[in-house]
């Protein structure tokens, strides 16, 4: 998978050369291409931004370098992802979805965000997804393709040396994971649950599933509506 970032603070994104990410970029399983959009400027302050029309408070990134970007970087056929407020909340099935794609191109806004132009004419040029990391403002859209990035890149085809972890996993069943213990059995006098030394592995996989289902339940009853889980929960729970 090839990923692009367009961004103003390209060391921003130095954490992608770290960890997992790090490893998938050694071990040729991503390719990583951080640009400074500033790069496609030809003013002498190198200007990304202007003030919005109609008014208003704040700045607005400007369509020009983008554009440039777009041309030089082809992106036609990619997928652009943008990280805005408005975006679709990031999932583990959207996550899911973006692991699909050869290539993402990532526009990260700045300001008060990127004018429409530029992503109506990505959207133009190859598939456009606008991503939201949740309901509040962050002052840039690295993080958020950080995060992106970090949840897509884990699920590659070879990326987790034990795919197992990845079905274990919180979200993968549309279930919060049952909390997880390591040696000793003996922390601080608070002992490990009895059933995962039992050595019963049936009882050790009802047991989690059990915690599960209550997790989510207590946490993120959301999760459950709707969900054949809601169901197995009730009745679960009555027993
Ligand atoms: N004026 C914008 C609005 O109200 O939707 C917010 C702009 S924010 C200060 C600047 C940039 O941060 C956005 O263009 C976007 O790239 C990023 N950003 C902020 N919050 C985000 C979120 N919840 N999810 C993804 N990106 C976010």
């Amino acid at each position: 998978m090839r990923l692009d970032y367009l961004t103003i603070f390209p060391d921003y994104l130095a954490p992608l050369t770290l960890s997992l990410p790090g490893k998938a970029v050694s071990g040729g399983l991503i390719e990583v291409h951080v640009h400074d959009l500033r790069r496609w400027t030809h003013d002498r302050h190198r200007t990304v931004d202007d003030t919005p029309y109609g008014g208003g408070a704040g700045m607005v990134m400007k369509p020009e370098p983008f554009g440039e970007a777009f041309d030089e970087l082809a992106i036609d056929g990619a997928t652009i992802v943008v990280p805005t407020p408005s975006g679709r909340p990031l999932t583990q099935a959207l996550a899911r979805e973006l692991a699909t794609r050869e290539r993402l191109v990532f526009c990260c806004g700045r300001y008060e965000g990127i004018d429409q132009r530029v992503l109506d004419h990505a959207a133009e040029r190859g598939e456009l997804i606008e991503v939201s990391l949740g309901d509040y403002v962050l002052n840039g859209g690295e993080v958020a393709a950080l995060a992106v990035t970090e949840a897509v890149v884990r699920l590659l085809p070879g990326f987790m040396g034990n795919a197992e972890s990845l079905t274990e996993e919180s979200h993968e069943a549309g279930l919060l994971e049952y909390p997880s213990y390591t040696k000793p059995a003996v922390w601080r006098d608070r002992e490990v649950p009895p059933v995962l030394l039992s050595g019963d592995h049936g009882a050790i996989a009802r047991w989690r599933r059990q915690q599960s289902l209550d997790r989510t339940a207590a946490r993120r009853p959301d999760l459950l509506h709707g969900a054949q889980a809601a169901g197995e929960w009730v009745i679960a729970s009555a027993v």
